[in-house]
């Protein structure tokens, strides 16, 4: 029986791992996904987590985690979280009876691993409500992988409810990669952003291929506590209800297909669950 030379075999896997959409990345890379904490919430009523009156004049509480993921070929931000600035009131800001809160910001964590804004080679969001976007205008020499169904309904008139279009202004002038589907952020299948629509129209997940951990998803908003995917309540403020539902749909499917670890960003539960920074999955 003929043996492939090793140098062709290479091609071959490089040419796999190019055209599966969901295949695993080579096991020798090590990744490591850090957790940041990039603010806390609380709500007076957290009615708006639910269209069918679950969560009704009852209090609630959100973590805003912002994700780095470094990897050989380079470092993804993922999601920019609360605005640093809101630091420096060490009670928080009190807006529409949402109060907001930042034990730390996102630059001293950064700092903590010995990096810069300029060392962030990618940046990418999982939608553009700014508490995901705040702080995005600090990382101007990254490349800004933006999603231009919800950059476009980001910026369309009005402002849709949540969004901060001034918070990531930096875009204009930033080098982009722009997307409308799924996307392989590093092309070896080790870290995709995967398409969702519903809570925003270019929503989307993160997928992550680690060494130890398996297979990590990243919600973005897909949902907003553990309980709403438990019982697949859908917010107040979604831009479409049944665009949520099939993108549910596929993110279980494939939850159960690869055995994932699915982390609800939002959920203070899921945040407390994650190894505490600096440590990181890998
Ligand atoms: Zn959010």
């Amino acid at each position: 029986m003929m043996r492939w030379p090793l140098a062709r075999t290479w091609v071959l896997a490089a040419a796999l791992a190019a055209a599966g959409p969901l295949r695993a990345a080579d096991p020798a890379e090590a990744i490591r996904l850090y957790a940041l904490d990039c603010g806390h919430a609380t709500f007076k009523d957290s009615g708006f987590f639910s269209d069918t009156g679950e969560y009704d004049g009852k209090p609630g509480a959100a973590a805003v985690p912002c994700f780095l993921i470094r990897h050989p070929k380079g470092t993804l931000l993922w999601d920019t979280g609360l605005s640093d600035k809101i630091a420096e009131s060490p009670n928080g800001v009190e807006n529409e009876g949402i109060h907001m809160s930042m034990a730390r910001t996102l630059a001293s964590q950064l700092k903590e691993l010995g990096l810069s804004a300029a060392d962030v080679t990618y940046l990418a969001f999982s939608h553009l409500h700014f508490d995901h976007t705040s702080n995005a205008n600090a990382f101007g020499a990254s490349t800004w992988i933006m999603n231009g169904s919800d950059l476009k309904w980001a910026l369309g008139t009005p402002t849709p409810f949540g969004v901060d279009p001034a918070s990531f202004s930096a875009y204009s002038k930033a080098k982009t990669q722009m997307i409308e589907g799924d996307y392989d952020v590093f092309g070896d299948g080790a870290v995709r952003i995967l398409k969702t629509p519903g809570h925003t129209p270019g929503h989307q997940v993160l997928l992550l291929q680690l060494r130890k951990s398996g297979t990590v998803i990243l919600s973005g908003d897909l949902y907003h506590l553990r309980d709403n995917r438990k019982f697949r309540r859908i917010p107040t403020f979604n831009s479409s209800r049944a665009e949520t539902l099939a993108s549910i749909d596929r993110i279980e499917r494939i939850v159960k297909n690869r055995k994932a670890r699915f982390v609800v960003q939002h959920d203070p539960n899921d945040f407390a669950a994650l190894p505490r920074f600096p440590a990181y999955l890998e």
